[in-house]
């Protein structure tokens, strides 16, 4: 076993209020592409920014075709042995909990109940003009059935959009604010499968580390946070997570 796997399994078992951070990269061990992955929805589609969402009825049908799509690939995945990790050294009081740039939903499925979601979920929808919200999956088969976008049952012909955050629409600021005061508080960030070159999130571990804490960076690449780090474990998450986990 590496000293690194070692000296990091120490700080865990010795932190007080450790946070892990996820991106893209803890999934693709369950079958989801990352954003960079060639072939993947992300690189096949334009992008459909909020404020056209908003105002053209083309651009929400535009859309929900992408998502329908997407939404193919997380119905289909299962949490990995990254995500049940994760999970587990929650429930035995190791970490606070897991903020995540995910959407897949993996952490809550695999039994994290600390998730803070930055960019939100795409296991459910939400009505721009009500607020209301509800799991997705009939909304993709009505969709499916009909090809017309669905409109909000709640208020009548609200627009349905998942309750996800889309290029141009700004981060839900109470979980940001949460986010940043965890990693504020932390003595220990370990950031996982993400590159740290998208913010606002990016610039969470970020402010851990200004602020004392340690910073573990798990990514197979080189991400935007390498020169600040504690620790980097270049390779797999699951396989980083595991032998962690193993040597605590
Ligand atoms: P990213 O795609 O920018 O970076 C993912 C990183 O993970 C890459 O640096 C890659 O080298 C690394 N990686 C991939 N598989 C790995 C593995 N098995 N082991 C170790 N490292 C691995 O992702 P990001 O930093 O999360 O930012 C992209 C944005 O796209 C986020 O905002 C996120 O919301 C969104 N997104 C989410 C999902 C999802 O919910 N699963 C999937 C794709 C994109
Ligand atoms: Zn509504």
């Amino acid at each position: 076993m590496s000293s690194d796997i070692e000296l990091t399994a120490n700080w865990l078992r010795r932190a007080k209020s450790a946070v892990v951070f996820t991106g893209a990269g803890i999934s693709t061990e369950s079958g989801i592409p990352d954003f960079r992955s060639p072939g993947g929805v992300w690189s096949k589609y334009r992008t459909v920014y909020f404020d056209e969402f908003c105002r053209s009825a083309q651009a929400r049908h535009e859309y929900w075709t992408q998502k329908i799509e997407a939404h193919v690939a997380f119905a289909a995945a299962d949490p990995n042995i990254g995500h049940q990790t994760i999970a587990k050294w929650e429930e035995q009081g190791r970490i606070r909990g897991v903020i995540t740039q995910n959407i897949d939903g993996l952490h809550q499925i695999a039994g994290s109940q600390n998730v803070l979601e930055l960019h939100g979920t795409a296991r459910e929808v939400t009505c721009l003009d009500c607020d209301w919200r509800s799991p997705v999956d009939p909304f993709v088969t009505q969709f499916r059935e009909t090809n017309e976008v669905p409109l909000c049952p709640e208020c009548g012909d609200g627009r349905l959009k998942h309750a996800t955050v889309s290029f141009g629409q700004v981060l839900p600021e109470l979980t940001l604010n949460r986010a940043l005061r965890w990693c504020q508080e932390a003595d220990l960030v370990i950031t996982v499968g993400s590159s740290l070159v998208v913010y606002p999130a990016a610039g969470l571990p970020e402010a851990g580390k200004r602020n004392g804490a340690k910073l573990v960076i798990i990514n197979r690449d080189e991400t935007g946070l390498d020169t600040i780090a504690d620790m980097l474990i270049p390779g797999s998450c699951g396989e980083a997570l595991t032998a962690i986990d193993a040597a605590i």
